[in-house]
């Protein structure tokens, strides 16, 4: 298991709680910590600006990816390590989806949300594997957990599907939870090997 890139989907609302902020920016500092590359939605506005500057202000590397008709609405972050332009939403979903070694999900609106069940339903159907984290700031996901194990519970979502994904508590947790598998990975492989 890879993490040389972590895409994160998160808010472009400045109106959150400043805590859910300063968790935003400590995910950042972390991933700059650890030399794992910023990929998300290249604004400046919400969490995902917070983000991106945490990540660039620990000497980390940031690569956004935008739709042009959006650099306008969700103003392009200007100093960015890399941004990459593209023609639809669609073709941005598949862009962030192709850089990144694992997913992360923050607080946010319908937007995020999208993303998060977009990725889960890839993984859902088998065309990917790769690790999803959400990041349960402030409870934000409780309702939405709540949700989904009714689902589970009801089968509209097959049994075991909800460990399709991992949850924890705090935003920089969701390092921390990325390089645990990554260890666990290397371990198993090397017990493969014998
Ligand atoms: P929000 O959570 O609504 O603040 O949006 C967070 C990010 O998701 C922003 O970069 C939005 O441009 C993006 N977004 C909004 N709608 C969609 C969608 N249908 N598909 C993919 N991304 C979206």
């Amino acid at each position: 298991m890879e993490l040389r890139r972590l895409c994160v989907f998160c808010s472009s609302s400045n109106r959150l709680p400043e805590s859910f902020r300063e968790e935003a920016r400590a995910l950042g500092a972390r991933m700059a910590q650890e030399r794992i590359e910023l990929v998300y939605g290249g604004g400046s506005v919400g969490l995902m600006g917070v983000l991106a500057d945490a990540v660039l202000a620990g000497g980390g590397k940031a690569t956004g990816v935008i739709p042009g008709f959006l650099s306008t609405k969700e103003l392009a972050h200007a100093g960015l390590t890399r941004m990459l332009v593209t023609r639809s939403m669609h073709d941005r979903k598949r862009e962030m989806s192709r850089l990144a070694d694992a997913f992360a999900i923050l607080p946010g609106g319908f937007g995020t949300l999208d993303e998060f069940f977009e990725i889960l339903t890839w993984k859902q159907l088998g065309l990917h594997a790769r690790p999803i984290v959400v990041a349960n700031t402030g409870g934000w996901f409780d309702p939405l957990m709540e949700y989904c194990r009714r689902a589970e519970a009801l089968g509209a979502v097959s049994k075991g599907n909800l460990g399709l994904f991992t949850v924890v508590d705090r935003a920089d947790e969701a390092v921390d939870s990325l390089l645990r598998m990554r260890r666990e990975a290397k371990e198993a492989k090397r017990l493969a090997r014998g």
